[in-house]
């Protein structure tokens, strides 16, 4: 049921072999679709491009999330070579570093709005591109990734916090606009990881072994166990699921000391 095979993605989201959209890609691939990988800007360009090299026929693109224009140019170039588009997967975040170390009631105006803009608005802008290609196929499947610091306060996770809480509430309203279509709009919210995006983070290091200490599982996650996850939701498997947010982190939400 998480058989991919025809299928057609995009994933957005992949600095490095680190990246969660990464090892998300490479379930994706070896349950036999075919996908779109974007890279933001010349500085990553060639990681992906080497990384996509173990993917069967990719379409690289770069799409840096805040340019309209290159996201118009992905879906043209994805209605051009696959004529329509199955899944999306949305990866993309970034909070200042300053934003990230600074006491929260510090957060600046430019600070909040290319966070909230980066990490949350660019969900629908790509929801928004997507689902003509995804029409045409009868439905689609729209993941984004996400954080507890959303509903819960960790430390220095600041205005990321706000712009996941807009991300799973736009999450939810995608869900309502595009469910009529059979596009489905789900989230992961994943347990903690050592990735790029993550080192921005202060103490991040003691947030992990919290996580070792805590969760149920008493230990954290790792981006293969999520991209498993994520094939439930992107896959027929899930087909009766939208407005969801998974949480892959090991039971940690559960907990209350
Ligand atoms: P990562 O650094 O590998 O991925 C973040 C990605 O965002 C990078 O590929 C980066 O290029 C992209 N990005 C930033 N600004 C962009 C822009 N303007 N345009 C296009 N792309 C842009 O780190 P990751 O941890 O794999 O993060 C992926 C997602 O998972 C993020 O939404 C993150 O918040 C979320 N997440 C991460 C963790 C964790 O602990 N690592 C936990 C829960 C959720």
């Amino acid at each position: 049921m998480t058989d991919l095979a025809g299928k057609t993605g995009l994933i957005v989201g992949v600095a490095n072999k680190r990246s969660i959209a990464w090892a998300i890609a490479q379930a994706a691939s070896a349950s036999g679709a075919r996908l779109a990988v974007t890279y933001q800007g010349e500085r990553l360009e060639e990681n992906v491009r080497d990384l996509s090299a173990s993917l069967t026929d990719p379409l690289i693109l770069p799409c840096d999330v805040t340019d309209d224009g290159q996201i118009a140019h992905v879906f043209s170039e994805i209605e051009r070579e696959f004529g329509g588009l199955d899944f999306v997967v949305h990866g993309a975040a970034f909070a200042p570093r300053e934003e990230l170390a600074a006491p929260f009631v510090q957060t600046t105006r430019e600070g909040f709005r290319l966070s909230l803009d980066i990490s949350a608005y660019s969900l629908i802008a790509l929801a928004r591109g997507a689902a003509p290609l995804m029409e045409a196929r009868g439905g689609g499947s729209i993941l984004t990734l996400t954080y507890l610091g959303s509903q819960r306060v960790f430390q220095n996770y600041n205005v990321m916090g706000v712009a996941k809480a807009a991300l799973e509430a736009s999450v939810r309203y995608l869900a309502a606009d595009l469910g009529p279509k059979g596009i489905r709009v789900n989230a992961i919210s994943a347990g903690p990881i050592k990735t790029l995006a993550a080192s921005g983070i202060s103490g991040f290091s003691s947030i992990l072994q919290h996580y070792r200490d805590r969760a149920p599982l008493r230990r954290t996650v790792e981006t293969a166990e999520v991209a498993e996850a994520a094939m439930f939701l992107l896959s027929p498997a899930g087909r009766a699921v939208t407005a969801e947010i998974l949480m892959v982190d090991g039971g940690y939400h559960a907990t209350g000391m």
